[in-house]
């Protein structure tokens, strides 16, 4: 491929770090605009000097709700096309604060999408959500699934869908709009890893109980209508999801047109499923208490997978023990602590 620089928004958070370490793998030079609200700065130090065949990122500290800082990275490169993860994404706070999301998830876009006009850039993957979709109507869900998000974190995501489809109508800005299922997994190397504060997401959830002297995990309803009676998810994890950031700005490169692409594996776990692969990698009985449902959660969400497949070539490979391995060894190294799982 003929690019030169890639800027990644957001590339110091959970996806948006594996996509930079995809990137240098891939021999891109990177470049990462991050505020630092919820990216880590250890991960970024971590990608600017972790020498991935000889190709380091470069951190331009910075806010999407700032356009002279989105400028000046433009103005400073020579940048081909741009990643753009950096949003808030926290679904219970999207519903207590909604004008956070508006303002980080819409607003900032905008503004990122006008700095790409004035500097000619006319690429973009967007990291959009699962969550676009709403409450299933049908599984798996196919990308032609009605679009009707429960939250306004859901909601923010399809509004950025929709601006870039107006943006590349008007102005010739082409997207790919990434729907990712549930997220899991960490950097097999080591260098990056899930790590939210406070962490609500299931397989990191259960590692720390693990951890913190096995206190006990929540399960969240045990009364759904689903083969044990907890929810299903599709766990994809953030290697596969990285590499497909990649497929799609070939895919952009070679002139395909705008278009959008869940992202999972097409099989569901359910949390008794998950919690029993992370007991057989650690090696450990995981006390678990099974708790009220959690409001809001769907019973099942699967992704169809099968466009994303057909048109970028997309395969993920890791399965959901890779995920949870590199998972826990993620946690274990984040402690100080080493595994063996
Ligand atoms: N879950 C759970 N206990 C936890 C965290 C999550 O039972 O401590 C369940 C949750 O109800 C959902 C699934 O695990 O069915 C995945 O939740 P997560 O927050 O990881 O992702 P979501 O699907 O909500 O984006």
């Amino acid at each position: 491929m003929a690019m030169s620089e890639i800027l990644v928004t957001g590339g110091c958070g959970y996806i948006g770090s594996h996509c930079v370490l995809c990137l240098l793998d891939g021999g891109f030079d990177a470049v990462i605009l991050d505020d630092f609200s919820t990216g880590r700065r250890s991960v970024g130090e971590t990608l600017a000097s972790a020498d991935s065949k000889g190709r380091l990122a470069e951190i331009a500290e910075g806010s999407l709700l700032d356009p002279e800082s989105i400028d000046r990275v433009f103005e400073n490169r020579r940048i081909d096309a741009v990643i753009h993860l950096a949003g808030s994404s926290q679904v219970a706070e999207s519903v207590s604060d909604p004008g956070k999301y508006y303002r980080n998830n819409v607003a900032g876009t905008v503004n990122l999408l006008e700095s790409m006009r004035n500097h000619g850039i006319g690429r973009i993957v967007f990291s959009s959500s699962a969550a676009v979709y709403g409450e299933p109507k049908y599984v798996p869900i196919d990308e032609n699934h009605p679009l009707e998000p429960m939250n306004p974190y859901g909601k923010s995501k399809l509004m950025v869908e929709r601006i870039l489809e107006d943006y590349g109508r008007a102005y010739g800005i082409r997207s790919v709009c990434l729907r990712y299922f549930n997220a899991a997994g960490a950097d097999p190397e080591g260098r990056s890893g899930e790590c939210h504060e406070p962490e609500t997401h299931l397989i990191p959830s259960i590692i720390r109980s693990l951890l913190d002297g096995n206190r006990g995990f929540s399960i969240f309803g045990a009364d759904y209508g689903t083969r044990d009676g907890t929810c299903v998810r599709d766990y994809v994890d953030v290697g596969d999801l990285a590499e497909a950031h990649l497929l799609a700005l070939r895919y952009l490169e070679e002139n395909g047109k705008s278009d959008r692409f869940n992202l999972g594996t097409s099989s569901g776990s359910t949390v008794r499923e998950v919690l029993a692969a992370c007991e057989r990698i650690t090696g450990k009985k995981i006390r678990a208490e099974i708790r009220d449902r959690r409001p809001g959660d769907p019973a099942a969400l699967i992704a169809d997978n099968r466009k994303a497949k057909e048109i970028l070539g997309w395969e993920p490979k890791r399965t959901l023990e890779d995920s949870v391995r590199t998972a826990y060894a993620w946690e274990m190294r984040r402690r100080g602590l080493t595994s063996s799982p």
